[in-house]
């Protein structure tokens, strides 16, 4: 398989009690597998086991920029919580973050239905501290991906593949599918991450990247496949 990341810019730490690892643990996993940059992606604050707002508006403060050689993005998976396409972002604290996904998760979510989940990652892609649409292939929040991936590309913000569906979403597979081949066909550029939970998960994408293979996924759409690449898309996004 020629398709690789260099980096993994959704995962998960132990300040949510739903997740194993530290941060310190995170990079050091990152380090021996040879990436070279996480973000590290806690849930937004109206999720009850996740961090609290002070978490996000001060990790400038605490959180090294690298740690065991392996640079960090200070990041959030916010919650999309309604059509409006709003999220659990303060922008008191919002602008002091490096990178945000944003996902609609099962109970934090006002609305039930397709136009509802469409028009949400729809308004979502205008907040500017967004970078990323999370796990977009979750059934339960089927929607029309073809419009939101259209958007995705003009405004310049990227969809995620997210591996952790391949371990135990299965169900969102074919969705997945479905969402490579809109990438591919309008241009928009993705993220293979793989939304770990605990540190034998990071860097865990190689089932996401073999799907993007069987598709044949244009190398150059996956924006963490090379450092060059993401380097472009962090120095030149529009905040
Ligand atoms: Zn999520
Ligand atoms: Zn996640």
């Amino acid at each position: 398989m020629s398709l690789k990341i260099v980096a993994d810019l959704h995962t998960h730490s132990n300040i949510s009690s739903h997740a194993d690892s530290s941060i310190e643990e995170n990079c050091a996993a990152a380090a021996e597998l040879g990436l070279k940059m996480i973000a590290t992606t806690d849930h937004g604050p109206i999720v009850e086991d996740g961090p609290e707002e002070s978490y996000f508006a001060t990790m400038h403060e605490w959180l090294p920029r690298s740690i065991s050689g392996v640079e960090i993005l200070h990041g959030i998976e916010a919650n999309i919580i309604n059509a409006n396409g709003e999220t659990d972002i303060d922008p008191s604290w919002g602008n002091l973050l490096d990178f945000g996904i944003a996902s609609i998760h099962g109970g934090y979510f006002h609305g039930e239905d397709y136009d509802e989940f469409t028009n949400a990652y729809w308004k979502v892609l205008e907040n500017p501290y967004i970078d990323l649409i999370g796990h977009m292939g979750t059934p339960m929040f089927l929607c029309d991906y073809e419009a939101v991936i259209k958007k995705c590309a003009r405004v310049g913000k990227l969809i995620e593949i997210n591996a952790a569906s391949f371990r135990h979403r299965i169900s969102s597979i074919p969705n997945c599918i479905e969402i490579a081949k809109l990438c591919k066909k309008h241009g928009t550029r993705v993220m293979v991450n793989s939304d770990a939970h605990a540190k034998d998960q990071i860097g865990l994408v190689a089932p996401a990247l073999e799907m993007l293979e069987s598709v044949g996924f244009p190398e150059e759409l996956i924006v963490n496949g090379n450092m060059e690449r993401l380097t472009e898309y962090l120095e030149n996004r529009r905040r």
